[in-house]
């Protein structure tokens, strides 16, 4: 297969064309964290930089994806996404890392209302993206979050469902109140039911293949103490997804999952501020650090571009190797 690469030592060959892959990406995403994706930490990008200097040597194949910026099919050039949950945390970096790709996107946020317009004006403004309030708690308020996305922009390819609440204090089952099961579950799960049947109703009237990804948690695969309600719900997304993954792919929609660990967002301040909380976590990561949200946008991003087009079905795990389940 590599018969046709210009005839020097294979092993410079193939690290050039990683380079040439990698550089592009890299930097074009001026807000990766420095920590994870720099050239000094990150073992990949320090041999994209070594190798750099050769690639000049070795025309890029043409490619068979739309975005020139894209020498890798990363381009969800064309798409439209609706991202819930979309003024902080994860699903902020999830709508700038779609921007980033040429999706149009609208996001919902519940009451960040400065936060969000101020994301949606630097990622483009209203032809390229829109922030809508949306409380979103029952199968009909997703249903009309749906709605609204499709109305400001024509059409819908991928939906992520990620707003979600993570009651923080500790709940005994024996004293987990009925209102706080039943408001996680409704907010967590109902709502992303809502959503799906919209989105996928628009996916077969559009007769387009469509993207679902959904946003559990690693509560959701081996549970979680004294959060019975968080954990039950995102545990019901990965049977979700498994369930209409095969459900909908005579459709072309693909569903899949990411499963994250601890991520440094808003809703794990209160344990990742806590310096006795923090080590108690911070052990349990082989990594031994929680993610940034790109982090999780990244895959996010992966499952709803070409070369995760043979991928329905998935939990696909970002946790830093905290649980390991095939
Ligand atoms: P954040 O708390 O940082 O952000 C939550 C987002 O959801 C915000 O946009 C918020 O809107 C929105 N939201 C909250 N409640 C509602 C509601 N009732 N209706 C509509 N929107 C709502 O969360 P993260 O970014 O940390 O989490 C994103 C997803 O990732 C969640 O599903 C979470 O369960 C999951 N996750 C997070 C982990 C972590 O460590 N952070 C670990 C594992 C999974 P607004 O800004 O207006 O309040």
């Amino acid at each position: 297969m590599f018969a046709d690469l210009p005839r020097n030592d294979l092993g410079s060959t193939i690290t050039a064309q990683i380079a040439n892959l990698l550089r592009p990406v890299h930097a074009r995403c001026d807000w990766y964290p420095s920590n994870t994706l720099s050239s000094t930490h990150h073992p990949s990008l320090a041999i994209a930089e070594h190798a750099a200097p050769s690639t000049q040597l070795h025309p890029r194949p043409r490619s068979r994806y739309p975005n020139p910026m894209s020498p890798v099919p990363l381009s969800l050039e064309g798409k439209v996404a609706l991202i819930t949950g979309g003024s902080r945390g994860i699903g902020a970096a999830t709508v700038r890392l779609f921007r980033e790709a040429g999706a149009r996107v609208a996001f919902s946020y519940r009451s960040a209302r400065e936060t969000a317009e101020s994301l949606a004006a630097s990622c483009g403004g209203p032809d390229a993206c829109r922030a809508f309030q949306a409380d979103l708690a029952s199968p009909e308020d997703g249903r009309a979050l749906v709605r609204s996305a499709i109305e400001a922009f024509g059409r819908l390819d991928i939906l992520v469902a990620n707003h979600g609440v993570w009651p923080p204090h500790d709940a005994p089952i024996a004293e987990l109140p009925e209102s706080q099961w039943r408001t996680t579950l409704a907010v967590n799960l109902d709502s992303v039911y809502g959503l799906i049947q919209a989105a996928v109703a628009q996916f077969q009237a559009q007769s387009s293949p469509g993207h679902v990804v959904l946003i559990s948690s690693t509560a959701g695969q081996r549970g979680e103490a004294f959060h019975a309600d968080y954990a039950a719900g995102k545990g019901a997304l990965i049977s979700l997804t498994k369930g209409l993954a095969t459900e909908l792919a005579p459709h072309g929609i693909q569903v899949n999952c990411v499963a994250p660990g601890w991520v440094r967002t808003d809703m794990s301040a209160s344990t990742l501020d806590n310096p006795g909380s923090r080590d108690r976590v911070l052990q349990a990561i082989p990594l031994g650090r929680p993610a940034d949200p790109i982090e999780i946008a990244g895959p996010i991003l992966f499952l709803c571009t070409p070369l995760a087009g043979f991928i329905t079905g998935e939990i696909v795990n970002v946790n830093g190797g905290a649980v390991l389940v095939g």
